[in-house]
């Protein structure tokens, strides 16, 4: 992609209405634009970082045994009402009426949709488990919509939905969910600690709330610094193993995890070493819930049993904040320079920088190398503009691709380029050939 039919509007300045670092970021690297509060047109950049995201997501709730559908943005309040909670949802729910003076809603989650969808098609245990999930944008009324895309109104949610026979069942599918997590996070580059959540009502220890390490996190978060070292990529992963799902789960669960809702100061003293207490801040990207049989029972979504007997159906739901991950990874990644983007979710592969565009062989040399590394599978963002270097460098450092490749005059007369590691800021000169070569394997 040339630089020069590209839509890059980055900001020289600092915009004054960002408070934190990722959406600050976000706006000068032309990423998005707000359009009302919490609410974002995703530019190029932004959209690409975003797909990549919602990608790896999908691929780990494939792998795990989920189904993609998609429901719809808008939602009848009839099904709400049926749950009770059209009226408990109170003000961040989003009320629309139609020309026929029909109650709509603009949804923020979707478990009565989705139980809908199950009850009118499921009437056998045969068919359990199910895992449904789908890649949708929410809408929250929140108070105060802030820090860009980590807390708008309008967001890009995953949410699975797992519909079980029996308790054993439903832990199973919540475990299988809680390591497809860990893996989807770790892919992106970044780290998150499982810690425990409030149920609400229903009691019990099956809620998870997955944390990223962040300084500028909203929730207070306390854990050992052990569950840092964990790496669960490490192995292949059968999730029909439930053994080793579980001997997973116990390694995360063991160890001290929680945000200061659930904290115990003196379990936590207790059970960490000193120099193991890790207390921070931290950033919620995704949480993991099994409820029972809440939707189930008051909605009707029952099955036949093996014994002929109806059964309601035991219930979980699993979200990822696909959009707030794209400013939670800047928070864990970048440096004053801007941007550094963990391979797995960078826009581009590598920037190209011709230092002397309108230079007939600086042009040559770049355009082929554009091509060879486009023809290897590489995303390329070719700066070809008649920008200054120092313009392209700090445009380049600012939007946070893995690799530079620098394309000089005075370079190439000895036949040699150069490649910087924008995360190390390591740089090396090769020759073309040797460039090439390094960057394509
Ligand atoms: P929070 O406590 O941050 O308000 P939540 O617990 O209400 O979030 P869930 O219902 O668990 O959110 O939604 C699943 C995921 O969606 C969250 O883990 C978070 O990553 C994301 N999310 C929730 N609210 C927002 C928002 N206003 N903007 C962006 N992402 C959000
Ligand atoms: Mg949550």
């Amino acid at each position: 992609m040339r630089l020069t039919q590209y839509f890059l509007p980055t900001l020289r300045e600092d915009p004054s209405e960002a408070q934190i670092i990722s959406h600050r970021l976000m706006l000068r690297a032309g990423m998005m634009k707000q359009s009302a509060a919490g609410i974002y047109t995703w530019l190029p950049l932004g959209h690409a970082v975003l797909k990549k995201i919602e990608q790896i997501v999908r691929e780990e709730q494939n792998k795990a045994g989920a189904v993609e559908l998609l429901m719809p943005t808008l939602q009848s309040a009839e099904l709400w009402r049926e749950s009770g909670r059209y009226d408990d949802y109170g003000k961040e729910m989003l009320r629309i009426t139609d020309r026929h003076e029909r109650d709509l809603l603009y949804g923020p989650t979707n478990e009565e949709l989705i139980t809908d969808v199950f009850r009118s098609s499921v009437k056998s245990y045969k068919d359990l488990p199910l895992h449904l999930y789908h890649i949708q944008w929410k809408f929250r009324d929140e108070v105060r919509p802030r820090f860009g895309v980590m807390r708008g109104r309008e967001f890009l949610m995953k949410d699975n939905y797992s519909f079980d026979l029996d308790f054993e069942s439903a832990k199973r599918s919540y475990n299988n969910m809680f390591v497809a997590y860990l893996r989807t996070f770790q892919r992106m580059g970044i780290k998150t600690i499982p810690m425990k959540a409030e149920t609400g009502p229903i009691g019990g220890d099956l809620s998870h709330e997955f944390i990223l390490l962040a300084d500028t996190g909203e929730s207070e978060v306390f854990c050992h610094s052990d569950l840092l070292d964990l790496d669960v990529l490490a192995s292949d992963i059968d999730y029909d193993d439930v053994q080793s799902i579980a001997r997973i789960i116990d390694q995360y669960t063991s160890l001290y995890a929680a945000t200061s809702d659930m904290h115990d100061a003196e379990a936590f003293n207790r059970n960490v070493p000193s120099d193991k207490q890790l207390s921070a801040r931290g950033i919620e990207v995704g949480q993991v819930f099994y409820f029972g049989t809440k939707y189930s029972e008051a909605m009707g979504a029952k099955v036949t049993g093996p014994g002929g007997e109806q059964v309601a159906v035991e219930m979980g739901s699993y979200g990822i904040g696909v959009s707030r991950l794209v400013g939670a990874i800047i928070e864990a990644s970048h440096d004053e320079a801007g941007i550094i983007w963990p391979e797995a979710v960078a826009p581009f592969d590598i920037g190209l920088i011709n230092l002397k565009s309108g230079d007939s062989d600086t042009d040559r040399a770049c355009e082929d190398l554009h091509a060879k590394l486009q023809n290897a599978g590489k995303a390329v963002l070719y700066d070809d503009t008649d920008d200054r270097a120092g313009a392209k460098f700090s445009v380049m450092d600012l939007i946070g691709l893995p690799k530079q490749l620098i394309v000089g005059p005075r370079g190439l007369k000895n036949g040699s380029v150069e490649i910087k590691d924008r995360k190390t800021g390591a740089r090396e000169e090769l020759s073309l050939d040797a460039a090439l070569n390094k960057l394509t394997t």
